[in-house]
């Protein structure tokens, strides 16, 4: 039992880890010959008290694994961070770049339920004449569903990924322009960097939120030219996000065309962290963009956080009206033959976004899988000094095989004893 507990504890909380059937072998290797000499450590998985070897699933979704949701959420944390103050290999110096935090809407797709604020956040009326409390379900759902297009609204989605890339080139274009430069020799002087989180709306739509800065040739590494100011960044943002279209599919003679809505919500980030919350800070925008890296469409549809196989199964869920027929309309757009690529039906429990939460451009801070193996190489360092073997002297010698995911109830059950994992502080919970 107490073996049990330990190697669960191994775990962080993760609930739905990966078994994994197998062994490894580490070696003493003689530095002068080359020869492999002593067994140091033997690991067979059978032998282990859970029977397999378990490894986090490293999901990165709430509502599929809280503990490894987490982990990717401060991992994002410090991706934005190091993007906008330096840290984790990007120099300090990026906290004088131009910076702004820009929000990109969809378009309309006929009146939903709404809280409109008015001055000094006061509340006002929906358009159906009721005063919504802020998690009326009713929010975001439309005022007449035989209206709604729901059509474009899950067309949308599949293509908001191709809309964002589009912008991105004509961005490029937008500052070379503003600099007086050729888009050729704009890259000898300048480069655009951002991180972008896609969230969906109350209404199932998705939005981006983006962190767009203006670096050196370099990147980060090398300081922006003088003409490159957050007011010039903001301007072209605005010119190419209102050209930016991308032309979808046509649908029973109906021509697609796919831009972002007119809300454009474009804000320059400020370096300090305690101004009284009169800008946005680095702090804020960071959190705001790690808390919605963990969130899929879950948040708009309530519950289904996984493919559907069969339209069937739509009637045994959980969810809002709104969300069965965003779904079903997924569905039935993804049986058609000249909408194969947009894959409707393997993404329709996303609405049809199949895009990544969370991208960024090359250079605009470290990675999510350089964080990852730092932790990796923290943790057989430790190991290591634990076992005092030096890794030049020893081969490691392992193979596994895949078993199965998750735990088994006694399992599950004895993982719900232990303490939660301690966290890493320095971070505000949320944004
Ligand atoms: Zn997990
Ligand atoms: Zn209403």
């Amino acid at each position: 039992m107490p073996a049990l507990l330990r190697q669960l504890a191994g775990l962080g909380g993760c609930t739905h880890p990966i078994r994994l059937d197998g062994h490894r072998t580490e070696y003493t290797v003689d530095t002068r010959t080359g020869e492999i000499g002593n067994v140091l450590h033997h690991l067979v998985s059978s032998s282990l008290p859970a029977g397999h070897l378990l490894v986090r699933c490293n999901n990165r979704r709430i509502t599929r694994c809280a503990a490894c949701a987490e982990v990717y959420r401060r991992d994002t944390f410090h991706l934005i961070t190091s993007g906008l103050r330096g840290g984790k290999g990007v120099p300090e110096r990026v906290a004088a770049h131009p910076r702004v935090f820009a929000t990109f809407t969809p378009p309309g797709f006929g009146p939903v339920h709404n809280r409109p604020t008015g001055p000094a956040g006061s509340v006002r009326r929906c358009r159906c004449g009721a005063l919504h409390d802020q998690d009326d379900p009713a929010l975001g759902t439309p005022l007449d569903p035989d209206t709604y297009d729901y059509e474009a609204a899950v067309l949308w989605n599949a293509h908001a990924g191709p809309l964002w890339r589009r912008f991105s080139i004509y961005l490029r274009r937008e500052v070379a322009k503003r600099a007086g430069l050729t888009q050729r020799a704009f890259r000898e002087y300048a480069r655009v960097s951002f991180a972008k989180v896609a969230e969906y709306q109350k209404r199932g739509a998705v939005h981006f939120h983006a962190v767009i800065r203006l670096d050196g040739p370099e990147g980060g590494d090398t300081p922006p030219p003088a003409w490159a100011t957050a007011e010039l960044l903001t301007d072209a943002i605005r010119a190419a996000a209102t050209a930016a279209r991308v032309d979808g599919p046509v649908v029973d003679g109906r021509a697609h065309t796919f831009a972002f809505g007119r809300q454009l919500d474009v804000r320059t980030i400020r370096s300090a962290d305690f101004d009284g919350g009169q800008e946005l800070t680095e702090r804020a925008v960071a959190a705001y963009i790690a808390k919605y890296a963990t969130k899929g469409a879950e948040t708009a549809t309530g519950a289904l956080d996984r493919p559907l196989r069969f339209l069937a199964e739509l009637a045994q869920l959980d969810i809002s009206d709104h969300a069965r027929r965003l779904i079903r309309t997924a569905w039935t757009l993804g049986a058609r033959k000249d909408l194969e690529h947009l894959r409707l039906r393997a993404w329709a429990h996303m609405l049809g976004f199949r895009g990544h939460f969370s991208t960024k451009s090359r250079r605009y801070s470290t990675t999510l899988g350089a964080l990852r193996d730092a932790r990796a190489e923290w943790r057989r360092a430790q190991a290591l000094e634990a076992a005092e073997t030096d890794p030049d002297t020893t081969l490691v010698l392992a193979h596994w095989v895949y078993a199965g995911t998750g735990l088994t109830d006694a399992e599950a059950w004895l993982a719900e004893t232990l303490e939660p994992a301690p966290g890493t502080e320095g971070e505000p919970t949320h944004g």
